[in-house]
This record gives structure tokens, C-alpha cells and sequence, in this order.
């Protein structure tokens, strides 16, 4: 059966424009003194001496609440003898006065169009997942929670209801062209002449798409409506609104209608925001929330600098529809769009309200907050929610509540909210009736397993945060944790952090490597230092021993991590020393963590490195860390032992130079021949006319940006390098083998 059959639907809206409130953005403007006011009339009657032509409108003009005088008797303390005494009383003339609450007191849209159901498969008895119904039932839930009078669910909403109708209209072929290419738009429209067998054949060869003869008609005005419910918001008739249209629009790309969709509304509504109100829409946010990445999304504005994209949505390894790698976390746009696309991209199914609010308060906030957009567009799937067998999620109502509560904090409150997916009709109604009541004012409900991030999502979350740090500041751990002048509870809040990541890290090693901690005992070297040396067990007996220093947040998450697995795959024992910021508890008066990294470095030396049996050892720094080593190799004569030496440097790291005490030509020519010194390709030295002397390495420019980057770009040329430096065995000691 079609679920579309126009026969059985009621009429099409009625063509008056349901938007009715004037429009409140300019501050509200005193009555001028002449009017008559119409609540002196409505309380007192009307004078002797006014004629009335016409009848009066007795609501207080827009921006202006009434207010009535309390009668003296109705309030028990005002018969206090003693108030009459005195100066106590200030008697205020009847009047109105304006409305503090310009956008608490201001309406919810919802754009809904009976004729956006006409778009079905073809054939009746095919059931597909973008069902006709869907948008009919998240109508009518919200319909039957009472937030819309409206029994025959006709979308035509009235006036006086609690949310106001938004109506939708056909986009313009103008419009569309701001995001799509001319061929798409001749090739939609020419689906309407088409014969039944003939879009079949278009339904069967599409990238999961289906058309009927309607479905230009019906995309036309789901993209419209996304337009004028965008409209609605930044003109000021609403505060925010919902847009429940169909088809969906995210996967459509400039060229090509795929995913079930056919136009990008979201982002032609964008186009058209902008072009129609540039003061007002200079920067806009779109906040996917499908389960699925919006490809098409990120195409149109990859390169624009004006819009943000970001998008938590399931990856799992590039093969979750549309599949492939620009879902990934490392796409961040190109250009002058560069750090403006963000993807979350979960590593597999099963991710919950946990792991949403994660992502919510590490990633899509901080930067959401520091981008400060003037209008937020949420392109809200409904496809990670529980019940939604395609996704296999399980957002809850009340987890898409709180995500909605988030947003509503930027752009002044200005947040559309446009269906995109979700297929269970149950689920997507229950989702969409809770974001529409946090719109109206509602606060979100309570979250049941709300604080808890699965292991994944946090690893997932870490990589995008250390990525995004090349392109926002608060993604930057350096300006998270104050350097100096810090008070004493933010002071703690970071060294918490600072501990859960070393937590998180070391266990992660364990169950991989076995890896442990080892023991530090030392007095001047501070307790918390204990636990942020880790090594393989048995790294002792081993023949070459790499020795791995870097600060928390570079990068034992994946970059480190496939260093860790060569080393062990090469049966090298492996050291890994995580230098804090700062340290857990009192102990931080006076914490240097520069003093620190110099005399770890030395400790580590002294105890465990040049005590076992290696024959063969690697240092390797990474960031601020790399002064450790330094010192090291200025402070005690580690050349008959340490092979080689290799630092990883992001732009902003400073580079250091081996300067002993007494000058030492032998080490600057030692250290410059048995070093590679990786320094981001945006690394100032680079603009030097003259590259630096020896004593600071052999310097190699670097494809990467920053040290996570760089480590991974060039992990096969550095470890290359490391086994290339190992000593090749003399003869004596080829026959001492056999
Ligand atoms: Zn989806």
C-alpha cells in the first residue's frame, strides 16, 4: 500500500499566512502619551467623553505586559499601622510597562504539510524505511501532548495556540541553485514525466533513493519549509522552531540526490539565511545529530569559513552508510573552511545518552562556544534512538532533550530544528515531542545512565579533541590548565584530568602490553611522578630499549600507541614517562615541570635504563617534553649506549639546542649526526633564512601539523631510521652468535 494516497488526506493548508506576531526583535517603544490606554478603559470603563468607532483591541501591544493594581485588602500586610507613619509607600501611576521577557514570553514554530507525504515508492507493497508516516506521527504526537490544537493533524495551526504554524512553500529553482547544480535540479523535475516502469528503473540504479511522480513536488516543499521555518526564527516571529518535513536532505550533494534525499534543505536554508539577512546570519552552526554523516552537508560548506559543521555520527571504520573516509575525524574542511567541519565519528553501534553528552560537553560545546554562531540548524536524525534498528543506538528522548537544552544556551536561542532520518516511528515521535517541549521551555528530563562514557566514545572524543586543537583554542590542553596565577579549585579540577588521562592510558596499556608502572623512589622527584612511568615488564633483559618521554595529552591514544606496537613487535623493551603539568595535592608549591622532565629523565637513567642490559637504547621526545632529554644527554655521556635521539615538534614547540657546561664539540657533532628532529611543516624555523646549527639536531620539516599528527605522517621513516641505526655486528661477535 502507499501511505501517500492524497484521496485520504485532509485538505492542504489554507493559503493566509499563519505567522502572525509582528515582528518583536526592535525594542519595544513606549505607547505614545496621547493613545488612549486601553486597560484604563478595560478597568475603569470607558470616559464620557471618547466616542467608540471601533472596536478595541484589548491585548497590551507587543513587548508590553499589563499592569494591574492589588487591591490594598487582598494583602495583609500593607494594614500595618506603622506604614502609615512614614515615607514607606510610594504611590506608582497605573500604566504598562515593558515586558522583561522578550524570549521567554515569545512562541515556538513548527512547519508541518500534510503534502509532504505524497513522496512513496512506486511499488505499494514496497516498505520502505523513509515511510510517508513519519512525519504525520511525530505531528500528531505533539498534537495529542496538547502543545498543538489541531484534530484533524492538518498542519494548520491557530493563532492563538501555544506554538505557532510556520507554512511551508516550494523552494525556487533560484534557491536551490545557491547549493545544487543546475543538472540536479532538470534531473528531479524531469521525474514528474516519467512513466511507472520507468521509476522503477530510477529507484532500483539510485544510491538509496526512490521517486514517484510527486516527489519532486514533495522535496520542493521540504526544502521550503526548512526555508521558512529558518525564516521565521531569524526574523524574529518565533524564538525557535521545528521544521517536521520530509524527505530528509543531509546526504544529498550539490550534484546528486542519495541516502533518501533529494534536496539539502538544511543547506539551502543556510544559502538562503545568509544571502537574505547577511548582518544577521554571519555565522551559522549546523549541528548533525543523525546517526549517519551528512556528506552532503559537509560538501557544500567544506571550504566556507562562515558556517560550522559538526556531526556526531557512527563510522565504524568508514563502512556505516555513505561509508568511505570523509566521515572521519581528521576531515576539518579545506581553505579558508579549514577547522570548520567537525566529525565525531564512533568507532561502532551501541553508543547511549553517555557517550552523546560526552562528545556534547568535550567537543560540540567548547567549540561551539568559542565559534559563537547567530543562528544554530540542527539537522536532527532521529536514527540513533533507541528502537532504531538501522542505527543501533540508544539515544533516549530525554538524551535528544538535553542535547536540545545545550544548543538553546548559543545564538541568542535561535535553533531550527529540521527532521532529517529515524525510522521507528515510535521513537522518532517520543524524540521529536521531547526536543519540541525543551524548545517551548521545558527543561529536558532526567537522564538514567546520562554520565557515563563508554571506552570507545572516550577514545573516539580524545582523538577529536587533540585534533581539533590545531584549529581551536579551547580544545588546547595549554589553556585549559592555567600556567601561572591559578586558584586553588581550578588548579584541582586540572590536575584531575591530568590523573584520569594517565588512569585511562595506563590501563590501556596494561591490557594490551602488560605494561605497568614502575617505581620511582625517589625524594625530590614528587609521589605523583609514581605513577606516570610506565614499561613493559620485562624491558630490562631486553637488547634495545626505547624510551618514550612526552606530556599528558600527546599521545598515547593512536599516534603513540603504533609506535608501542613496533616496538613490541620488534621485541624492544619500552619506557614510557608522561610528564604533568602539574602535580596531584599540596605538593605544587614550587612544582617546575621543566626541573621535573630534567631530573626524571635523569632518574630514569641513572635507575633503569643505563643499569640494564641494553645494548641499544632510543630516546624519543615529543612536544615541551624533548627538554628532558636534552638535559640528559648534556649531563651525563650516554654515547656509547643511546643509538639515536628523535624529537617530535609541533609549531608551537621551541626548539632546544645540546649545550654542556663546558663546551663539548664532540656531543653537538654526535648528537647532530645520530638525530632527527620532526618540526611541523608551520614551524617558524622554517621562514628562517638560515636553518639553525648543529647543536639543535638534524632538523626534518615535517608534512604534519602537530606533534599527534606528525607521529603518525612519519612513523614508518622513523622507525626505518631507528632500526637503520642499530650497530651492525662486528665479526668477532657474528662468530660469539653461533
Ligand atoms: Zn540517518
Amino acid at each position: 500500500m502507499s501511505f501517500g494516497l492524497p484521496s485520504s488526506d485532509p485538505p492542504p493548508p489554507p493559503d493566509t499566512d499563519p505567522v502572525t506576531t509582528a515582528d518583536v526583535d526592535a525594542p519595544p517603544q513606549a505607547p505614545p502619551p496621547t493613545t488612549i490606554n486601553p486597560l484604563a478603559l478595560r478597568l475603569n470603563g470607558p470616559a464620557a467623553d471618547v466616542t467608540l468607532s471601533e472596536p478595541l483591541d484589548l491585548a497590551p501591544p507587543v513587548g508590553w505586559v499589563e499592569d494591574p493594581d492589588q487591591p490594598m485588602e487582598d494583602v495583609h500586610h500593607l494594614s500595618d499601622p506603622r506604614l502609615s507613619k512614614g515615607d514607606y509607600l510610594m504611590p506608582r501611576p497605573r500604566r504598562l510597562r515593558p515586558n522583561p521577557l522578550k524570549y521567554g514570553s515569545m512562541r515556538t514554530g513548527i512547519c508541518y504539510d500534510v503534502r509532504m507525504r505524497f513522496h512513496a515508492t512506486v511499488d505499494e507493497d514496497d516498505m520502505h524505511p523513509e515511510d510517508p508516516r513519519r512525519i504525520l506521527e511525530i505531528y500528531k504526537a505533539i498534537c495529542d501532548a496538547g502543545l498543538v490544537d489541531d484534530p484533524m493533524y492538518t498542519g494548520v495551526v491557530k493563532r492563538d495556540d501555544l506554538m505557532i504554524g510556520i507554512r511551508a512553500r516550494l523552494v525556487t529553482m533560484e534557491e536551490a541553485l545557491l547549493v545544487h547544480t543546475r543538472e540536479h535540479w532538470d534531473f528531479l523535475s524531469s521525474t514528474v514525466a516519467l512513466e511507472h516502469e520507468q521509476l522503477q528503473e530510477l529507484t532500483r540504479d539510485g544510491d538509496s533513493v526512490y521517486f514517484n511522480g510527486e516527489s519532486f513536488f514533495c522535496s520542493k516543499l521540504s526544502c521550503g519549509g526548512a526555508i521558512e521555518t529558518c525564516d521565521a526564527v531569524v526574523s524574529g516571529k518565533v524564538k525557535n522552531a521545528i521544521a517536521v518535513i520530509r524527505p530528509p536532505g543531509h546526504h544529498a550533494e550539490p550534484h546528486k540526490a542519495m541516502g533518501f534525499c533529494l534536496f539539502n534543505n538544511v543547506c539551502v536554508a543556510t544559502k538562503v539565511m545568509q544571502k537574505k539577512y547577511p548582518d544577521k546570519c554571519k555565522k551559522v552552526l549546523i549541528l548533525d545529530w543523525d546517526v549517519h554523516h551528512g556528506n552532503g552537508t559537509q560538501t557544500a560548506f567544506y571550504d566556507d569559513p562562515s558556517v560550522l559543521y559538526m556531526s556526531i555520527h557512527r563510522y565504524s571504520g568508514g563502512k556505516f552508510y555513505p561509508e568511505g573516509p570523509q566521515g572521519n575525524y581528521d576531515h576539518c574542511g579545506v581553505g579558508d573552511g579549514v577547522g570548520m567541519n567537525v566529525n565525531v565519528p564512533w568507532a561502532s553501534g551501541g553508543m547511549g545518552d553517555g557517550d552523546y553528552m560526552y562528545a556534547f560537553q568535550r567537543v560540540i560545546m567548547p567549540i561551539a562556544m568559542e565559534f559563537d554562531p547567530d543562528l544554530v540548524i540542527v539537522s536532527a536524525g532521529f536514527d540513533a534512538a533507541a528502537g532504531d534498528t538501522l542505527g543501533g543506538c540508544f539515544v533516549t528522548p530525554a538524551g535528544y532533550a538535553h542535547m536540545t537544552h545545550m544548543l538553546m544556551a548559543l545564538a541568542d536561542g535561535k535553533v531550527v530544528v529540521c527532521l532529517e532520518g529515524g525510522y521507528n516511528l515510535q521513537s522518532i515521535s517520543n524524540s521529536a515531542l521531547a526536543v519540541t517541549k525543551v524548545l517551548m521551555g521545558e527543561p529536558p528530563g532526567k537522564l538514567h545512565d546520562g554520565h557515563v562514557a563508554c571506552k570507545s566514545a572516550v577514545e573516539v572524543v580524545h582523538t577529536c579533541v587533540i585534533k581539533q586543537s590545531n584549529y581551536w583554542r579551547c580544545m588546547r590542553p595549554r589553556d585549559i590548565i592555567p600556567e601561572e596565577h591559578y586558584e586553588e579549585k581550578q588548579f584541582l579540577k586540572a590536575i584531575k584530568l591530568n590523573d584520569m588521562v594517565r588512569i585511562y592510558q595506563a590501563k590501556n596499556l596494561w591490557d594490551k602490553y602488560r605494561m605497568s608502572v614502575l617505581p620511582i623512589y625517589r625524594d625530590r622527584i614528587s609521589e605523583s611522578f609514581t605513577f606516570q612511568v610506565i614499561a613493559r615488564s620485562d624491558f630490562f633483559t631486553k637488547e634495545t630499549i626505547v624510551f618514550f618521554v612526552h606530556d599528558p595529552y600527546a599521545p598515547m591514544l593512536d599516534a603513540g600507541v603504533t609506535y608501542v606496537d613496533w616496538a613490541i613487535s620488534k621485541d624492544y623493551g619500552f619506557v614510557d614517562a608522561n610528564i604533568p603539568h602539574r602535580l596531584s595535592g599540596i605538593e605544587n608549591d614550587g612544582y617546575d615541570a621543566q626541573k621535573q622532565t630534567e631530573e626524571l629523565c635523569i632518574y630514569l637513567w641513572d635507575n633503569y635504563l643505563d643499569v640494564s642490559e641494553a645494548k641499544n637504547i632510543f630516546l624519543i621526545g615529543v612536544g615541551d617534553a624533548v627538554l628532558g632529554l636534552i638535559n640528559l644527554l648534556v649531563n651525563r655521556d650516554c654515547r656509547d649506549k643511546v643509538r639515536g635521539v628523535v624529537s617530535f615538534l609541533g609549531e608551537n614547540h621551541t626548539l632546544r639546542a645540546v649545550v654542556p657546561p663546558v663546551a663539548n664539540e664532540y656531543l653537538t657533532e654526535w648528537y647532530y649526526h645520530n638525530s632527527r628532529i620532526l618540526i611541523s611543516h608551520a614551524h617558524s624555523v622554517w621562514s628562517r633564512p638560515k636553518l639553525p646549527r648543529k647543536k639543535f639536531g638534524a632538523l626534518v620539516k615535517s608534512k604534519g601539523l602537530d606533534v599527534h599528527e606528525i607521529m603518525l605522517v612519519e612513523r614508518d621513516m622513523i622507525t626505518q631510521w631507528i632500526e637503520e641505526q642499530m650497530p651492525v655486528p662486528t665479526a668477532e661477535e657474528e662468530v660469539a652468535e653461533k
